[in-house]
């Protein structure tokens, strides 16, 4: 690891660039270095420090505020005792006030071509936390909006003005179906079989690293640079054999419905199925059936359709009367204030 000098300012006198360790007094002026002022230099000007032997962070006079090694017994500048307990150790300086961040594998590249990376990333930090605010803002003005559709709600007097039923048989069929697997999961009835590459996954494989020299203040006037290396990666496809094939399964073919209104008892459609099992064959499928009131408020502009299970259909008489909630929004009678 290599240990370079830091720099500061010296405020008295405006000298600029003196050494951290070797000017403890400003060579033009004289004045005390003020550690507080020290900074990292940038990489063309840094200043090596040749066989440097760190003794501990630098402690701050109590007197003149002074930076002095930590091995001094007294004071670099006014002669006061050092290290008997009434002294600090000088603040550290960080990278991000002073540093050059340059992939380390790019020669060439100097500390201002990657400096705009900061902002730009923050910036985009920012402008994303701004969408998600106003994401957030939306969603929550159109759940509230939902929420005053659903729930505000007057009392009015409803009307059972008819009820109608449908019932609904699905009718399947077997017939040739084209399909298409991993080769390793095609069904063992495939036939007709065409197979290609495709790519199943992706493998990533290491290629390298970008690094980056990372500067550490030692708080006795030098630096330390070392290397951060992350390791980078390239993305490889994995092919595998797909298989596009046909098999004869069952399937949806379509709906036989019957319906009727509150006069009739429900029924189920007739249907005929062939009851084989070839190609072609039909055979009965799910059951689905609704039973629905219409309302209409008395007097008003409020309706609704409401699904109820067969017994409460069957219980209904066309023209009952009771007290429901109506939407003031939406001008829906609520199905759950029909009892
Ligand atoms: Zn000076
Ligand atoms: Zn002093």
């Amino acid at each position: 690891m290599a240990t370079y000098e830091m720099f500061w300012d010296c405020p008295a006198c405006g000298t600029t660039k003196l050494l951290g360790k070797t000017h403890r007094h400003c060579p033009s002026c004289g004045a005390a270095q003020d550690p507080e002022r020290r900074y990292f230099p940038a990489e063309h000007e840094k200043v090596a420090v040749e066989d440097h032997v760190f003794v501990g962070r630098d402690l701050v006079c109590a007197h003149c505020e002074t930076p002095n090694s930590a091995i001094a017994k007294h004071c670099v500048n006014c002669g006061a005792a050092i290290g008997d307990g009434d002294d600090v150790g000088v603040v550290l300086v960080h990278e991000r006030d002073g540093s050059s961040e340059a992939p380390s594998e790019a020669s060439g590249a100097t500390s201002s071509s990657a400096k705009p990376e900061v902002p730009v990333k923050s910036g985009g930090r920012g402008w994303a936390g701004l969408v998600g605010l106003g994401l957030l803002g939306m969603l929550f003005v159109s759940m509230l909006c939902c929420c005053i559709t659903v729930f505000w709600t007057r009392e009015g007097e409803a009307e059972l003005v008819s009820r109608s039923w449908e019932r609904s048989i699905a009718i399947e069929r077997f017939s040739a179906r084209s399909d298409g697997d991993w080769c390793d999961g095609m069904p063992h009835d495939a036939y007709g079989v065409s197979r290609s590459q495709k790519q199943r996954s992706t493998n990533r494989i290491p290629d390298g690293e970008v690094c980056r020299t990372v500067n550490r203040d030692n708080g006795d006037g030098t630096y330390s640079q070392s290397q951060s290396c992350t390791t980078t990666y390239r993305e490889e496809p994995v092919y595998d054999d797909w298989c596009s094939y046909t098999v004869d399964r069952w399937g949806h073919d379509r709906w036989e419905t019957a319906k009727g209104t509150g006069k009739d008892k429900p029924k189920w459609p007739r249907i005929s199925v062939d009851g084989c099992r070839s190609l072609g064959c039909t055979r009965e499928g799910s059951r689905v059936a609704h039973y629905t009131l219409h309302l209409r408020e008395v007097g008003g502009d409020g309706d609704a359709d409401c699904q109820v299970t067969e017994a409460q259909w069957t219980r209904e008489k066309k023209g009952r009367r009771q007290t429901v909630a109506i939407g003031v929004i939406d001008g829906g009678i609520r199905c759950s204030s029909w009892e």
